[in-house]
């Protein structure tokens, strides 16, 4: 490719609105352009990437076996009705009515589709186990779309579905699946980690998810390094640290006023957060529940929504709820002497002795509570909280670490909670109807392009992973409008190259040097070669790498193998 017949349009000046690199970078890379809030127009550059992650993802799929096809974008909402998703799903499912006033909605993801379909084509087992895939475009209306392409309301999933004749041939496939995940984030050039991730309301153990491993990542994976443990902090275990000590003090009330906080609490009291309990309260199927953490501990929803107690969604009490049951409003709560709310106690803070809580009185306190002792309300004892960094491993293998992750894969067992809902069966051997055993599998397509660009960035600009890269290689010429040296040199160079079938951008721009590259670094092409008359002089090219810098001079003529041989070497 001509760079002057090509569509670069870099900026300089950092776009306000982009808060993570990804989102700035390729917006002054000109890989993409806003046209609506999570909405983006794919330039030609970022285009080319779009494209080489769909193929790399597309050969894998195929080699493992899967088959692709393409579903409708926009699909009926009775579909979504028969699911029983058409409610549950929420806002972030758009609908609207054609003509007729018939319901329709954009995909979001399509098992509706898909299990239609295997409902009237895969009648026998004998077509069994089937696997289809497809690469399209998704919409999800999205609460907060945000950082760019990696949380849009409108990408590119690579989506697929695949039926079982029993659940032993789902875990297959699953395995199958894993490991061809596993190829394609490494044929993708990316550090990545699979993590075990929640299942909701299906439950097992039968969901994994893939993630790049960035600082900028909304998740937190926990994993071991003395083991394989790895999990999405919505689910990793809590073990409590250690066996509840002997309590020793008593029971004192201490005054605090103004205390909001535990971070109050501890600066008045002179304490360590751990020592204290926080009291947090949510609405509960029959009575409030009141849950009781560590000071120093964060609530995990995804563990607390599990609870058979609590009310679904998600919803804290209100103040005035609160005051009724307990007598004192937020900042003084605690379990002694709550009574008409069910208590859930997190390991950790079940592990407490002599520690500190609110006395359900407007600016008192209690120190030395013990349990037993002193709460004689029934306790329910559960894992509520957000794993920390130095927690024991739930596998008994050593401490927890936290890192950063974005979330560009999913496989999950859907077992048959669309093939039940659905009525979706084949006949078995025997010629009995059954619901086929469902999985599914998702690569997020558009965000696992910046997500490469969050893990792989300089100060320069975008260092893209060779196999992802718009060009594998630029070629340079200084000064290719004036010089017909440099110009002869540029197109025969930029010919071989073609003709050895590597992935090539001349930039023959009528720019100053300064600017071609700065272009090439900020979009990141990982091989440069700089042509000048200088440098034909002695015979040679310069060559530098985009990730480590250090330019060396190459002769002319042994250009293209040198090249070759980096490229394979990547
Ligand atoms: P998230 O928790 O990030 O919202 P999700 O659990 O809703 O993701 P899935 O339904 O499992 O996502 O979709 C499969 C893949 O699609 C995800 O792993 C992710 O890579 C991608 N994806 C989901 N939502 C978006 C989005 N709004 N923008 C870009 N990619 C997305
Ligand atoms: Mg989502």
């Amino acid at each position: 490719m001509r760079a002057s017949r090509f569509f670069i349009a870099t900026h300089k000046e950092v776009p306000a609105e982009a808060e993570v690199a990804s989102h700035r970078l390729m917006l002054r890379a000109s890989l993409i352009r806003r046209l609506a809030a999570g909405i983006y127009t794919w330039l030609p550059l970022g285009h080319r990437v779009l494209r080489k992650v769909e193929t790399i993802v597309r050969e894998e799929m195929d080699r493992a076996g899967a088959i692709e096809m393409a579903m409708p974008v926009v699909q009926p909402g009775e579909l979504w009705q028969a699911s029983g998703r058409w409610h549950a799903y929420g806002p972030e499912l758009l609908r609207f009515k054609d003509r007729h006033e018939r319901e329709f909605v954009l995909q979001p993801t399509s098992e509706e589709v898909i299990t239609e379909l295997a409902r009237s084509e895969l009648k026998s087992y004998r077509r069994l186990p089937a696997h289809f895939y497809q690469l399209q475009t998704k919409f999800r209306d999205e609460r907060r779309p945000r950082f760019g392409i990696l949380r849009g309301r409108e990408f590119v999933m690579k989506d697929g579905y695949s039926f079982h004749a029993d659940y032993a041939d789902l875990q297959r496939e699953y395995d199958n699946m894993h490991a061809t995940y596993t190829r394609i984030f490494t044929r993708l050039g990316l550090r990545f980690r699979a993590v075990a991730a929640d299942t909701g309301a299906i439950g097992g153990t039968g969901s994994h998810e893939f993630h790049v491993l960035a600082d900028s990542g909304e998740d937190a994976i926990a994993f071991c390094p003395g083991s394989d443990y790895a999990a999405n902090v919505e689910l990793a275990e809590a073990v409590a640290a250690a066996q509840r000590p002997e309590g020793k003090e008593p029971r004192r009330k201490v005054a605090t006023p103004g205390v909001k906080t535990i971070a109050d609490l501890c600066k008045l009291l002179q304490l360590p957060f751990e020592k204290t309990v926080k009291t947090l309260v949510y609405e509960g199927k029959d009575s409030l529940v009141a849950l009781v953490l560590r000071g120093d501990h964060e609530m995990n929803e995804t563990k607390t929504s599990k609870l058979a107690a609590i009310a679904t969604p998600l919803r804290q009490a209100s103040e005035e709820a609160v005051r009724r049951a307990f007598g004192a409003g937020f900042g003084s709560l605690g379990p002694v002497g709550a009574a008409d709310v069910k208590l859930v106690v997190d390991r950790s803070a079940d592990a407490l002795a002599d520690f500190v809580c609110g006395a359900n009185e407007d600016g008192q306190h209690f120190t030395g509570v013990n349990w037993a002792r002193d709460v004689s309300a029934p306790v329910e004892v559960a894992d509520i909280r957000n794993v920390v960094a130095g927690d024991p491993s739930p596998d008994g293998k050593g401490t927890l670490e936290i890192v950063r992750g974005i979330e560009v894969g999913h496989i999950f067992q859907l077992r048959t909670k669309y093939s039940e809902a659905m009525a979706a069966t084949f006949l078995n051997e025997a010629g009995d109807a059954r619901p086929f055993e469902m999985g599914c599998y998702g690569i997020g397509v558009t965000r696992a392009v910046a997500a490469a660009i969050e893990q792989n960035h300089d100060e320069r600009g975008i260092v893209f992973p060779a196999p992802i890269a718009p060009f594998e290689v630029c070629v340079v010429p200084i000064g290719y409008a004036k010089s017909d040296k440099v110009r002869a040199s540029a197109d025969a160079l930029y010919d071989a190259l073609a003709a050895a079938g590597v992935d090539v951008l001349l930039d023959d721009r009528e720019e100053r040097p300064g600017v071609l590259f700065a272009d090439m670094d900020l979009i990141g092409i990982p091989h440069r070669l700089v042509l000048s008359e200088r440098g034909l002089a002695a015979g040679s090219v310069e060559y530098k790498a985009r990730r480590d810098g250090t330019p060396r001079d190459v002769p002319i003529g042994h250009a293209v193998s040198f090249l070759k041989e980096r490229l394979a070497a990547a």
